[in-house]
């Protein structure tokens, strides 16, 4: 078929739903705009996909072959102790035997790999000559943050005092991006700078150096200094925000809470949900709800079974099973917000949510595959932004500070939200001269951002530059 004969791109994505989703639409853009075909590895992490995998997948459009990799034996299992980040390296790490031989046999123009699979992805790409391009799927910000990772560990190192991060008086300074506290870096950071988990992190951020380009799934309309002080390689390109439209792998109108929605007046309901992973303890889903009920908005809420620890913070893990019970609401929670409320739990139709037009906040934490962000962005949805880890305060104060579309959720030392604070963000968001002002400064960006994309946008002119360089680099 013609598709045959078209440059086939290799897209290699390590085990994590926030990095699957942006590089499906990059694949289907570059199917269906720029000429190429393309097929898309996950390396899989468990030997049986997730729910979340399976829903996802199944919404990714057929002009993609889109291939699951099997996960590591167990025989290689690592240590329950093991890091997310050590876990994702070593599903991709096990599948290159298998990259390299579909690489081989569809004689891939170009290997797009993402912040965790370029290292092993390394040998694979220069053995078949191929160019090599990661799609950074977070924040420009958080990538000028690794890619200065070698001089800002120099400095740390020549501080007096032991050197750590955390212990650091001085924010860090990027071009062109809101001031990093030592309390909002990337756990990793955090942790000693002598300990494997800092080395690992060190080592990731190096590989990002050694690829021939740079897909950022981001805009200068949101991110003004994208690329600055990049003047050495790689060259850093501006390709985004690439999100779906259509809902990740759930049916929009066979969900209950589409046909809730369209009952509620314009603008009036607040969307509650913390991404594909995040859940809180049992004390701040308790107070989260209670803090909903105080702000006497209209709400839909995808709720997921809280983190059994009774210990405060937040837990990363994905929940087994469908039709959990909600006893851990607030005794009456679900009886005095009927009518009000919507609760349902997660795998919600979130792009549609976000697209309805009663739809007017976005209680979102901010993660760090940002998607969820460019989501709301894309539909001109306001946010209040809630960070559950330390890193996620980056996102939210640049979304507050310098694009105007958020407002913060205090986290106290604790890392708790009180009731209070939650009622009183989603205020600000919803009612009154602050919120007129985000609310249309997010309906401008929303508008700059479709252009951005459009056909003559700069988006799709970046991605159509690096296009033509794959396809002429094949065949060479
Ligand atoms: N998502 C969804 N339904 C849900 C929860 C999440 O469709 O109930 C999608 C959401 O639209 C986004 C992705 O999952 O595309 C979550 O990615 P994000 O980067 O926001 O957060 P992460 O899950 O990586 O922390």
């Amino acid at each position: 078929s013609l598709q045959d004969l078209k440059p086939r791109v290799l897209l290699l994505c390590s085990p994590c739903m926030g990095h699957l989703i942006p590089f499906a639409e990059l694949a289907r853009r570059l199917v269906s705009d720029h000429g190429l075909a393309a097929t898309l590895l996950f390396a899989s992490a468990t030997p049986k996909p997730s729910e979340q995998y399976l829903a996802v997948a199944a919404a990714v459009p057929d002009t993609i072959d889109l291939v699951a990799l099997p996960a590591p034996p167990a025989a290689a299992a690592l240590p329950p102790s093991a890091s997310a980040l050590e876990r994702a390296e070593h599903a991709v790490a096990s599948s290159v035997p298998r990259v390299r031989e579909l690489a081989r046999a569809l004689q891939a123009a170009a290997l797009v790999v993402d912040m965790v699979s370029a290292a092993a992805a390394r040998g694979v790409a220069a053995e078949l000559g191929a160019p090599l391009y990661m799609f950074f799927t977070s924040p420009w910000m958080t990538l000028s943050l690794l890619l200065r990772l070698p001089e800002i560990d120099a400095a740390a190192a020549a501080r007096s005092g032991g050197g750590e991060y955390r212990d650091a008086t001085e924010p860090i300074r990027l071009p062109g991006c809101v001031p990093i506290h030592a309390h909002e870096l990337p756990a990793s950071m955090l942790a000693d700078r002598r300990s494997d988990t800092y080395a690992g992190f060190f080592a990731m951020a190096r590989s990002i150096k050694g690829v021939d380009g740079i897909l950022v799934n981001t805009s200068g309309e949101i991110e003004p200094a994208v690329g600055d002080g990049m003047e050495e390689l790689p060259q850093v390109h501006p390709v985004g925000p690439l999100v779906w439209t259509r809902p990740a792998g759930v049916d929009r109108d066979g969900h209950e809470c589409m046909r809730w929605l369209d009952q509620q007046p314009p603008r009036s309901v607040v969307y509650v949900s913390f991404g594909s992973g995040g859940t809180l303890t049992w004390q701040q889903t308790a107070e989260l709800a209670l803090g909903l009920e105080l702000s006497q908005c209209r709400f839909v809420w995808a709720v997921k079974r809280p983190h059994q620890s009774s210990t405060t913070g937040a837990f990363f893990g994905t929940e087994k099973g469908e039709n959990i019970s909600l006893d851990f609401l607030p005794e009456g929670f679900i009886e005095r917000t009927r009518g009000v409320g919507f609760v349902t739990q997660s795998w919600a139709p979130q792009t549609a949510i976000l697209g309805h037009l009663s739809v007017a906040c976005f209680v979102t934490h901010c993660g760090c595959g940002w998607n969820s962000i460019l989501e709301s962005v894309m539909n001109g949805v306001p946010m209040v932004a809630w960070p559950l880890y330390a890193e996620q305060n980056m996102n939210a104060a640049m979304l507050e500070v310098q694009v105007g579309v958020a407002v913060r959720a205090k986290v106290g030392v604790d890392r708790f939200t009180s009731r209070e604070e939650v009622a009183s963000a989603i205020q600000r968001v919803m009612v009154g001269e602050e919120a007129e002002r985000i609310r249309k400064r997010a309906s401008e960006l929303k508008d700059k951002l479709v252009h951005a994309l459009s056909k003559d946008g700069c988006s799709t002119h970046a991605l159509a530059q690096i296009a033509n360089v794959w396809k002429h680099a094949h065949g060479k």
